[in-house]
Formats: C-alpha cells, structure tokens, sequence
C-alpha cells in the first residue's frame, strides 16, 4: 500500500524491543510441569511475506512447544478425512468466553462447542483414522510439511508431564466417551498430549500462518494439499475462538484468525497475504503471549493488517 514502508527485520526488530519488557506483565505457564522450567525472557518474532520469504529476529532457534496451536493441524486433517459435515455433527462452530479446558458444552448439549477448545480439540483428534500412536503421527508429518523442516519432533518430557497431570483433559475425555462422541481409549488422549508437545520456532509458526492465509498453499509454493474451503474453516475458527476468552476483544484490536498456545507462541494468518510467528513464554491471564500479542498489535497497526 502506499505510504507504507516495506517489512524490514529492521521494522521488526525495532517492533521486538519495543515490546520486549511486556513479558514482566505475564507469567509462564506452570499447570504442566515441564511447562514452568522456560526461560521467562525469550522472545522471538518472524513473517512470511506474500512472497514466502522469511524475516526472523529475536531468539530465532529457540525451540517451545505448540499446544494449542496443534489443534488447527488437527482439525484439517480431520476435515480432509471425515469431511467438515461429520466432524461438526459432532461439536459447533460457536465462539466463547470460557477459558480452554472448560466442559461446556458437555453436560447441557452433549457437545463440545468447537474444536479450538480442549474438549473440541481432543474429539478432533480421536476422529483422525488410524491405531495408536498413527493420528498423532499425521499430525507430526503435517506440521513438518508445512514448515519444510523435517527435524520438527516432539518433547517427550512436555508429553509424559501433561500425560501425568492432564486430569482435567482426562475428564473431558471420559465425559466425551460417556456421551457417545468418543469411541476408542486413550490411547486417542495421548494423541492430543502428544501433539501438544510438538516443538517449534516462531518461523515454524509463520510458515503455518501462512498456509491457512493462502489457501493452504506452502510458503515455498507447493500446492499438493491447496484447499480455499478448508483453510477458510480454519481462518474462521481461529478468529472466533483462537485466542481463548480474549477472542472477540483481540478481533476488535487485532482483527486476524490467529491461534495461540500456552507454550508462548501465537500463530497469526493474514488472509491472502502473509504468516507471522511470535514466541514469548510469559503468558496474560487469558493465557496468550503477553510480549507476543503486543507485538503482533503493533505490527498490524503499522501495516494496516486488520481484515476490518
Ligand atoms: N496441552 C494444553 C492443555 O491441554 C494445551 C492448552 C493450550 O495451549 O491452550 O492443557
């Protein structure tokens, strides 16, 4: 657009220090263990351009883990499998002001209101086809696509620790079976747990924003899995409930489907357009990157980002 400089890592990187100290607002997340041991003070933040070229600053190798940010792989390759008809027989579409791991609407409807919230996402999950470890390696595979980078694997500490303390997300689970959605056993919930500890950077996360903003297209062009109905499902997921409780008011201040993970990074898509990645562990009370939402609203303010 006119008058608007082009993305720089300069731009970015001025962006990054501005926004650096936000972390001593927010707290990493301790409920899982393993969780707690990150460095509070990392912080990174990357963009894929139209392009696909990549623009990295901060702590550019820093590796975290994805959690929630795994439930927009999940739910496309549920999608691609069972079709969207099925897979939300099953759950809704709906949005909300209740944080991740809340049961509604378990006990009133029965049903999981989407797949962007624990219980939508473990369902998610379990309608992926195949035994045991296979769905949660689908996941894996696709992830790794996405951001070309084979080394991508997952933490088998973050696993083992959500696996030992995810009571919560065990109960969800049993309630599901309960009401008929769910039909296997858990080895399905080790699948969720598994793909909540997929290590990734924020560059990871861009290539990702980036798939679902160009119709899941790889930012290096490959088209094999292109699909507009299917990266639309997702964008609009992640615009209503990506953001957990924070959701309508990040829409007002951001105005971009992004997905975020209490392991500190946020995925951004900028429909048509580009990917941007951000990490910082230090989490706000809705559980998203303090730094990393900052970061991300100064950017789209400065580019004229917002779909609104
Ligand atoms: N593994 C986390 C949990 O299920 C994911 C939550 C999140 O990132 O919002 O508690």
């Amino acid at each position: 657009t006119a008058g608007i400089s082009a993305v720089s890592e300069k731009t970015l990187s001025t962006i990054l220090e501005k926004n650096r100290a936000f972390y001593t607002q927010g707290k990493v997340a301790d409920y899982i263990p393993e969780l707690g041991k990150m460095d509070a003070k990392a912080i990174a933040f990357s963009v894929v351009e139209k392009n696909g070229k990549v623009l990295n600053v901060g702590d550019v190798q820093k590796k975290f883990t994805m959690q929630s940010i795994s439930k927009i792989i999940a739910l496309m390759i549920a999608v691609n499998e069972k079709g969207e008809a099925n897979v939300f027989e099953k759950m809704g579409y709906f949005g909300t002001d209740k944080p991740f791991n809340h049961f509604s609407n378990l006990e009133t409807t029965g049903k999981p209101l989407n797949p962007m919230m624990n219980a939508g996402a473990i369902l998610t999950t379990s309608l992926i086809s195949g035994d045991g470890e296979k769905p949660f390696q689908k996941i894996l595979d696709m992830v790794r696509y996405i951001t070309k980078n084979q080394t991508i694997d997952y933490s088998k500490s973050v696993y083992e620790s959500e696996k030992s303390t995810g009571h919560r997300n065990r109960g969800m689970f049993y309630l599901m079976k309960n009401n008929g959605l769910i039909t296997g056993n858990e080895d399905q919930l080790d699948n969720y747990f598994r793909q909540c500890s997929i290590e990734v950077t924020a560059e990871d996360l861009a290539k990702i924003g980036y798939f679902f903003a160009n119709e899941c297209v790889r930012f290096d062009g490959d088209s094999q899995y292109k699909n507009t109905e299917v990266a639309q499902l997702i964008e609009s997921q992640m615009l209503t409930a990506g953001m957990y409780e924070f959701s309508g008011e990040y829409t007002r201040t951001v105005g971009l489907p992004s997905k975020s993970g209490v392991g500190g990074g946020i995925t951004v898509s900028v429909p048509g357009k580009m990917g941007i990645g951000v990490f910082s562990p230090a989490l706000d009370q809705h559980g998203n990157s303090a730094a990393g939402y900052h970061m991300i609203l100064d950017f789209v303010k400065q580019y004229h980002l917002s779909l609104f």
